[in-house]
């Protein structure tokens, strides 16, 4: 699965690669199975492990390199 780390400085360059609606930036509600659910990071951007298809896309456009696999 892939995680962002505390690396991350929140410039949203993943959120906007991922197609599928995976990303969001800090301290965002998503939605999964029609419902409302709290962020799960309130200070990097996050990717919902339900939503996440492990493409890599968001990787390649990450400067910092803070999306890793776990
Ligand atoms: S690996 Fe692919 S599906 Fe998963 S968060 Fe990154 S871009 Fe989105
Ligand atoms: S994980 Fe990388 S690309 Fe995504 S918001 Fe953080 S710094 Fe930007």
């Amino acid at each position: 699965m892939m995680f962002i780390n505390e690396e991350c400085i929140n410039c949203s360059a993943c959120v906007d690669e991922c197609d599928s609606d995976a990303i969001y930036n800090a301290g965002e509600e998503y939605e999964l199975n029609g419902e409302t659910k709290e962020a799960l990071s309130e200070d990097y951007s996050f990717i919902v492990p339900e939503k996440c298809n492990d493409c890599k896309n968001c990787v390649e456009v990450c400067a910092v390199d803070a999306i890793e696999e776990k």
